[in-house]
């Protein structure tokens, strides 16, 4: 006997400054896979992959999106240029064979999808292990100068964003399950970029290659979110530096956030190099409730 199909659901996405949205139709979400490759990793994303006739695009087009290629160019990532969240992969999930035509599939990032739809962090999430498939993928070094923090329970982590471009030093305790600053947040950008994040003094992290960084303000234009132009990787986040008069006027929330924040810089964990965020215990941080006035979905 067949299984009796569920109606399909209306899934509403889009990238953070709202440039892109898009409708697809799916049956009902309930659990989904996670890939561990190079990409998938460092942007943290999870795919579905709808049948190109029920995706709607409500505004912006999937060809005007950022394309960040490697491998032979069998898969083509592609992000908001200007809030770098990764909407979709475009690409052939069976391999193509000799004299085959037909369209490739298009995934799009769950973590896009408009609050109150699917909760990230209740669903049921498998690993796919891309990272098994070849070529390997050839980790970036880092040849900056060393970050400084001299406290003896300090060690030296190097990352990158995927294409190499912006390389990171980080000076900080040993990333490992007893690591206590690590966090997640759930807000409307914290939740599409998936990022893990570390705060660190400014001094114990150093970044190569700013000049391919985007950057993209959020909360009320004091949090400057940096990413890289070329593949779309989010790196830090910091506050914007404010002249006194500037903090003066702030409201009583941004002057505290402001004041916690100027010093610090928010790394994504996900950039280094030989980690796995999921081997350290990050606590989840439920901004989406906490910063108000609330993000507007469009
Ligand atoms: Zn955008
Ligand atoms: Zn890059
Ligand atoms: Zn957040």
């Amino acid at each position: 006997m067949a299984e009796e199909q569920a109606p399909p659901k209306t899934y509403r996405g889009n990238c953070h400054c709202a440039a892109f949205v898009y409708e697809i139709s799916l049956p009902e979400i309930k659990q989904a896979s996670e890939c561990n490759c190079s990409i998938c990793y460092k942007k943290s994303t999870i795919w579905v992959f709808p049948k190109p006739s029920d995706v709607k695009f409500v505004k912006g087009d999937s060809s005007a999106l950022t394309n960040y290629n490697f491998n032979n160019k069998q898969k083509t990532h592609k992000f908001c240029s200007t809030c770098g969240v990764s909407l979709m992969v475009v690409g052939y999930l069976r391999p193509l064979e000799t004299g085959e035509n037909r369209a490739p599939d298009n995934g799009f990032n769950i973590r896009t999808f408009q609050h109150g739809q699917i909760d990230v962090w209740k669903l049921d999430i498998k690993t796919f292990d891309g990272s098994a498939l070849p070529p390997k993928y050839e980790v970036p070094k880092f040849t900056g100068p060393q970050p400084v923090g001299d406290s003896e329970d300090l060690q030296l982590y190097t990352g990158s964003c995927h294409c190499g471009a912006v390389t990171v030093g980080l000076k900080s305790k040993p990333l490992d399950k007893n690591f206590q600053g690590a966090m997640e947040c759930n807000c409307s950008i914290c939740g599409r970029y998936g990022a893990t994040w570390t705060y660190p003094p400014k001094a114990q992290v150093v970044t190569e290659g700013r000049g391919d960084l985007g950057v993209y303000l959020f909360n009320k234009n004091i949090a400057s979110k940096k990413f890289c132009k070329i593949c779309g990787v989010p790196v830090y986040s910091e506050a914007v530096q404010c002249t006194e008069e500037q903090v003066a006027q702030m409201d009583e929330g941004s002057r505290q956030w402001y004041t916690r924040s100027k010093d610090l810089i928010a790394l994504n964990l996900r950039v280094i190099n030989g980690l796995d965020v999921k081997d350290l215990n990050a606590t989840r941080f439920d901004g989406y409730t906490y910063i108000q006035p609330g993000y507007v979905e469009p």
